[in-house]
């Protein structure tokens, strides 16, 4: 009971990448690359380990950003060709101008290497296709959700040589949800749907307000004192095939009674803030943990972070991971 895993991106190591940003560049290339990409894996797989993570991850070392690290070799988008969208805020984004392809397995070589370095059950992330489409312009497709379609197609395909390669859990992630809700009841679990088809292993979702950078704390700032946008889509999401949902409970706005709308549903629980470097104590960990059983039956939480820890330095990601296995551990010993 109360398994412990990471939502995502973990930062990486100076040596591998500029620090502290969400779209570092790489300090390494070619052969030298990949090496250091898995000596920085694998430096936290160990950590994870030694802190009693039971569900493991590659903390994204293998990508630069975890949309694009995925459409990086896909083809059908056109790089250069760069439009300015205004979802949350404008961003410079690249876009689709053919039918879009998946030449080679993306994540199939790092998933290989670390499956190779740990016993614990390890867990890989792909960007949702709604969220995909979030990020790149379409100049192709006739609408929105068939270009989320076609990528569900290739994401199926990359997720079913993950689950191949031995990766227990495959999680999507879908901050895109939250500021599209009709959307998501309309298509965007349908484009789910696509994307786990024939899968065998765990499939989760992560959906959260973004991370801690300063255009995403001035959006949520215009979304009120309560974010109850999630009961607008939790519904559809509980009655999907989906079996994890992650979303963010620590210092949140969303109210956690919102949890009560997923009761088919395995919730991996947030209870580590992203947005600050203050460290949590293992028992503000177990008090957030304490409080989403209000609405969910402990067999069915997972503590987890809030988002992914890419924008942190190493040393706060590492205390903080290690204060979610402390936490974890304590409120298992309470209620054993
Ligand atoms: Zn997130």
């Amino acid at each position: 009971m109360l398994e412990t895993t990471v939502a995502g991106s973990l930062p990486k190591p100076t040596w591998l990448a500029e620090p502290e940003i969400l779209w570092p560049g790489w300090r390494l290339d070619g052969d030298t690359l990949v090496e250091g990409q898995q000596d920085a894996a694998l430096a936290w797989i160990k950590h994870q380990e030694d802190a009693g993570i039971d569900i493991v991850s590659d903390g994204e070392q293998f990508r630069k950003h975890f949309v694009h690290g995925f459409l990086e070799t896909i083809e059908g988008i056109d790089w250069q060709l760069m439009t300015t969208m205004g979802i949350r805020y404008d961003a410079r984004v690249p876009t689709v101008t053919a039918a879009v392809r998946r030449p080679a397995s993306v994540h199939g070589a790092g998933a290989k290497f670390c499956r190779a370095n740990t016993d614990r059950k390890l867990k890989f992330t792909l960007p949702g296709p709604m969220t995909i489409c979030d990020t790149i312009a379409n100049a192709h497709y006739d609408s929105r959700p068939d270009m989320a379609m076609a990528f569900a197609d290739l994401l199926n395909a990359e997720a079913k040589e993950l689950e191949a390669l031995g990766v227990d859990v495959i999680q999507f992630d879908e901050p895109a949800f939250n500021a599209f809700m009709g959307d998501v009841v309309e298509w965007g679990v349908d484009a789910l749907h696509r994307a786990i088809d024939g899968l065998h292993c765990k499939t989760a979702v992560h959906i959260c307000y973004g991370y801690g950078i300063q255009q995403n704390i001035d959006w949520k700032q215009s979304l009120g004192e309560e974010w109850r946008q999630y009961e607008e889509f939790f519904p559809a999401l509980n009655d999907s095939r989906i079996d994890q949902v992650s979303l963010e409970c620590a210092n949140s706005n969303v109210p956690l009674s919102v949890l009560g709308l997923l009761k088919d549903k395995e919730i991996l629980v947030g209870a580590i803030d992203v947005a600050t470097d203050v460290i949590e104590s293992p028992e503000q960990v177990a008090a957030t943990l304490r409080a989403a059983m209000e609405f969910v039956d402990p067999e069915r939480i997972v503590a987890c972070t809030n988002c992914g820890m890419a924008p942190l330095s190493r040393e706060v990601a590492e205390a903080k991971i290690k204060a979610l296995g402390q936490g974890a551990a304590l409120l298992r010993k309470e209620l054993s």
